[in-house]
């Protein structure tokens, strides 16, 4: 895999993904830049969010400060709600002095990574799919406390994000979108790495609907 995860607060996940031309990092956590920089396995280029809740943009304008060079790359319709052009959803939509350079839209590609539309958590929010080898950093359509779960309904061991999601059937779409992809490993903004996450992924989806 070619993809390193980053935890912040042992509850908030990023991805430092390895391109030949340095890093690619997946969404923030929250005032990690410092973190995020020393952590990092090579010089990042771009910064690619999943969605825009504060918890994954959380360091971006500390790390554009500090990487003035860096590309960010944020799901076109999460953009708009950064930008004020659309009303925002549940969950925390800090205010962000960065403004995306690229507003990305589904096949879209970001090195090797070919984004995935996958609304419901927000109705912007994107997955990354390796397509070196089908790893998938899926944000928070799924957490993996304990187990995988879909973020259309509330689960104990982590409840926040069940709690701001947006459109649930639509989260619960794109959960089983997600699935026909076959990812090899499932990478989550909140959880462990699931490694071969088939099953585990049709057992979540059978539960959310
Ligand atoms: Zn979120």
């Amino acid at each position: 895999m070619n993809i390193t995860p980053f935890t912040r607060f042992r509850f908030v996940n990023a991805y430092f993904v390895q391109e030949d031309d340095g890093v690619t990092l997946v969404d923030t956590t929250m005032n990690a830049a410092e973190k995020l920089i020393a952590a990092a396995p090579g010089t990042i280029r771009r910064i690619a969010l999943t969605h825009g809740h504060g918890d994954h943009v959380g360091s971006l304008d500390e790390l554009k400060k500090r990487l003035p060079d860096v590309e960010v790359l944020m799901p076109e319709v999460d953009a708009q709600i950064h930008a004020g052009e659309r009303e925002k959803t549940g969950g925390s939509w800090p205010k962000l002095a960065t403004k995306p350079d690229v507003r990305l839209q589904a096949g879209d590609r970001v090195g090797s990574l070919e984004v995935v539309a996958s609304p419901g958590h927000t109705p912007g929010h994107v997955a990354f799919l390796d397509t070196r080898d089908r790893a998938l950093i899926a944000g928070d359509v799924f957490t993996s406390f304990g187990r995988v779960e879909v973020t259309n309904h509330f689960y104990p061991r982590f409840p926040f994000a069940a709690m701001v999601t947006w459109d649930k059937e639509r989260d619960l779409e794109s959960a089983r979108a997600l699935r026909a992809l076959e990812p090899t490993v499932l990478l989550v903004g909140h959880g462990p790495v699931v490694h071969d996450p088939a099953t585990a992924i049709d057992a979540a989806v059978a539960r959310a609907g």
